[in-house]
């Protein structure tokens, strides 16, 4: 169905419920009176002359008028796009015109990074945008304000031409791996997919979804909005941007049930100093997805964090995004080791990246994906969505991976991010599983690095678990003899404060790579 419709069926059947809540602002939403705002948003795009198919940009941090827009647009069928809110002027003005965005919504500033200055500089290069309302400004009044030149027959009437398989939403890629690719999705894309993930972990009216994770990123809007409420749920927002702090208050204070972050996020919280002193006791479930959740972090999530059923999920941006999760009543081992087993609706399959070819349970090769969930294309981009689905719509991920004989699927690691070391095939994964058991690591990431001798080496890049602390590569090499085959062990070794992250929180192994491989 549309968002919209279902949207109408949530209202209709829990009115009271809270829908949306947002913490740094104290803001509250019933579902009854979401609805209204999102009906109120969809009438001000229409009435200032947005209609089916227009590109309209989201650029700001999470916040509730976030949750408004991508409703309020999916209702009138405009197509949202999410824009990336540590982007600057350049990559701006690249989105602005790769998808032909005609108005633009966006924050007035967030910590360090002025949004309306960035606008205001490319604006005068971008001659299809017509029109920029900043979030708490009085050009968002304005937006709203145009509403009400257009009544509910006129909005019920415009909905009705709308289908659940027009599109309604460019979502860039992370940009792990390179520049971000636009991948275009419809209503029965991602509101499928959203209900689907939140039938699998368990979603009720009785759910209340705290979400540190980017909205701009699918994680975010649609495993956590539309997952929260084609079930009811309510969403809370603890901060504008990750904050480890605000995230464990906003669990305590609005007695969470379910909490989403990639991996570095609940490695963050777990390591607070004062961790011990939140009251999670309200949790239940969660999700960790978006890069491989190390089993050492899954198993202190479950014990340390009240969070019996965390669910991991496995996707892309492309297949809207999930195509594998855990389940509810799988074991320990099942749910920490694993990337669970494919959703309903959905097919995966692994092939030899080669030649194409399927290979048995139990080998690793290329996952595939087919099914609902797989966009309709990048973006105006059709020679590069040919290079992804294949002509029997096979989504071709870029990942390894095996599926096992009881149908868990396991990541092993990108094909981007195999070393070669030698002529034998490396995967960071299985090293920085292991080093994260070592008593001084906090966070660690393996990257090739350029040898002469070997073609590439693993380096291992370190975060400590004390701050000025001493690790030596002689003890790290020490910790890893006997337990790992010999050309897996780190050759080099760099300790570093941080990880070069994307927005939606994942390391970018390629700027590690290059800002660490070369030898000095
Ligand atoms: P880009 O395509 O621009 O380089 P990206 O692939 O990181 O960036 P996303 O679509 O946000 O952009 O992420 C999808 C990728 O994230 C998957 O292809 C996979 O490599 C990784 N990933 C997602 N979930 C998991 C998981 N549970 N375990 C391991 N890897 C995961
Ligand atoms: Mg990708």
């Amino acid at each position: 169905d549309t968002i919209g419709r279902n949207l109408d069926r949530a209202v209709a059947a829990w009115p009271d419920r809270d829908a949306l809540v947002d913490v740094p602002t104290g803001r509250r939403w019933t579902y009854g009176e979401f609805g209204e705002a999102v009906a109120e948003l969809a009438r001000g795009f229409l009435g200032s002359g947005v209609g089916k198919g227009d590109r309209v940009g989201i650029w700001a941090v999470n916040c509730a008028e976030w949750v408004l827009v991508q409703y309020a647009t999916a209702r009138i069928g405009a197509i949202m796009v999410n824009i990336n809110p540590a982007y600057r002027a350049h990559e701006l003005d690249f989105v602005l015109k790769q998808a032909g965005i005609s108005v633009l919504v966006a924050s007035l500033s967030h910590k360090s990074s002025d949004y309306r200055a960035l606008v205001e500089q490319v604006r005068p290069d971008c001659p299809e945008l017509r029109a920029v309302h900043y979030i708490g400004d009085a050009s968002w009044d304005r937006l709203v304000d145009a509403g009400r030149r257009v009544t509910e027959t006129e909005l019920a009437a415009h909905e009705a031409g709308l289908s659940c398989d027009d599109p309604i939403n460019i979502q860039y890629t992370s940009g792990t791996t390179g520049f971000p690719k636009g991948a275009t999705l419809s209503h029965h894309n991602i509101l499928n997919n959203g209900y689907w993930v939140g039938r699998t972990v368990g979603y009720t009216e009785q759910d209340r979804i705290c979400l540190p994770v980017p909205f701009y990123h699918c994680f975010g809007m649609v495993m956590g909005n539309l997952g929260a409420t084609s079930h009811g749920a309510c969403v809370v927002i603890p901060a504008a941007s990750f904050d480890p702090v605000a995230t464990l208050r906003a669990v305590e204070q609005e007695r969470c049930t379910s909490l989403y972050g990639v991996p570095t996020m609940f490695i963050a919280e777990l390591n607070l100093p004062d961790f011990a002193s939140y009251d999670l006791s309200s949790l239940r479930t969660g999700i960790m997805a978006g890069s491989p959740c190390p089993v050492e972090v899954m198993k202190r999530v479950v014990a340390e964090m009240h969070m019996a059923e965390v669910s991991i999920c496995y996707g892309m941006t492309e297949t809207s995004p999930v195509s594998t999760q855990t389940r509810r009543d799988d074991d320990l081992e099942r749910r920490t080791g694993t990337v669970g087993r494919v959703l309903p609706h959905i097919e995966v399959k692994v092939v030899d990246p080669a030649t194409g070819v399927t290979l048995p349970r139990g080998a690793s090769g290329e996952l595939c994906t087919r099914g609902y969930s797989v966009m309709l294309g990048y973006w105006d981009e059709p020679e590069r969505t040919s290079e992804v689905i294949d002509s029997g719509r096979w989504m071709h991920t870029g990942d390894l991976a095996v599926m096992r004989d009881d149908g868990y699927v396991q990541i092993v690691g990108r094909i981007k991010d195999m070393i070669i070391r030698g002529g034998e095939n490396v995967y960071p994964r299985e090293i920085e599983e292991f080093l994260y058991g070592h008593p001084k690591i906090s966070d660690v990431q393996v990257v090739g690095a350029p040898d002469e001798r070997y073609g590439e080496v693993p380096l291992a890049c370190v975060i400590l678990r004390e701050p000025g602390g001493v690790l030596t590569l002689e003890e790290l090499r020490a910790y890893c003899e006997g337990q790992l085959a010999h050309y897996k062990i780190p050759a080099r070794l760099r300790i570093v404060d941080s990880f070069p992250m994307t927005v939606s929180g994942k390391v970018r192994k390629i700027e590690l790579r290059e800002r660490y491989g070369p030898q000095t």
